[in-house]
């Protein structure tokens, strides 16, 4: 096993019950075994030991009530792209057809992607919730819950996340290769070709404005906007409503 690539691990570790530290020492031994690079098998096992125990313990601590929390009143229903991958944008259609193939996407598919795209599009987090837990198969809710709730979605208003995790298109570009076969350009900010998740991010901001702007995780952000001309600001809002109306319709986007 190298760990530069995916160890896809997280299946066996959920279903098998394994503990962090029987996952972790086993591994530990087997990877020294074959040579690794040190930052890459830190980096492995703080993903298990890290942030594997921390959501666990952020569960036990906060159920019943944090499957509940909705702090920034999120409430759109899912698109059915969601279940078909039937979309436009090259990158939710290819996280959403290999997570329907094989129960499976890696880490930044499930964040950055969908659940950046979840966020910014304000669904409501019940139903993502029930979404991620019903579509992967290392799904279980006290793992599968504080990911989607508190990491992706902010819906517990900062209690396991310092500030919510929004980016826009650029951010996707420099992190993938997606935007290269993509219907919309990445490069546009607004009008019909523009990457949906440009506008979507600053239209996010907008309208969670008085939630957000005293984060002191945010005020760089916000400043940006201050600074937006007018104009600008109408298009992001005109571009926006107009996208999430067309899901609404079911209308392909
Ligand atoms: C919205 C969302 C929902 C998620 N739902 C689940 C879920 O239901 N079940 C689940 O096991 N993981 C979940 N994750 C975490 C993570 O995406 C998966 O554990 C990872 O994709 C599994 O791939 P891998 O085994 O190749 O992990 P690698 O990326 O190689 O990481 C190694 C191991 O570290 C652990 N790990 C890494 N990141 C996380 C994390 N954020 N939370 C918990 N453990 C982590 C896993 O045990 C994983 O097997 C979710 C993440 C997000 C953003
Ligand atoms: S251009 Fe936008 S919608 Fe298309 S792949 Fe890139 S980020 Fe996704």
């Amino acid at each position: 096993m190298s760990l530069g690539c995916i160890t896809h691990i997280s299946a066996s570790t959920s279903i098998a019950g394994y503990s962090a530290r029987s996952n972790v020492s086993k591994k530990w031994s087997k990877l020294i075994a074959t040579d690794c690079p040190i930052n890459a098998v830190e980096g492995f096992i703080r993903q298990i030991l890290g942030w594997r125990e921390y959501v666990r313990g952020i569960y036990w601590l906060k159920m019943p009530d944090y499957v509940i929390e909705t702090f920034l009143d999120a409430n759109d229903k899912l698109p059915d792209f969601y279940w078909t991958a039937n979309t436009k944008m090259n990158c939710l259609r290819q996280c959403v057809s290999e997570t329907k193939e094989n129960a499976y996407a890696h880490h930044i598919q499930r964040l950055m992607i969908i659940g950046n795209f979840s966020l910014l599009a304000g669904l409501d987090p019940k139903e993502v919730h029930k979404w991620y837990l019903g579509i992967y198969i290392d799904a279980y809710e006290w793992v599968e819950l504080p990911n989607t709730l508190g990491m992706v979605l902010f819906a517990d208003g900062g209690y396991l996340a310092s500030k919510p995790y929004a980016a826009g298109g650029s951010y996707i570009n420099k992190m993938s290769n997606y935007c290269k076969s993509c219907h919309y350009k990445v490069s546009s900010k607004n009008g019909e070709d523009a990457c949906p998740f440009n506008y979507l991010y600053w239209d996010f901001l907008i309208r969670n404005e008085n939630k957000l702007r005293n984060n002191p995780r945010m005020g760089l952000i916000y400043r940006n906007l201050d600074k937006m001309k007018s104009e600008k600001f109408e298009s992001i809002r005109s571009d926006s409503n107009t996208f999430l109306k067309r899901i609404e319709n079911n209308e392909k986007v």
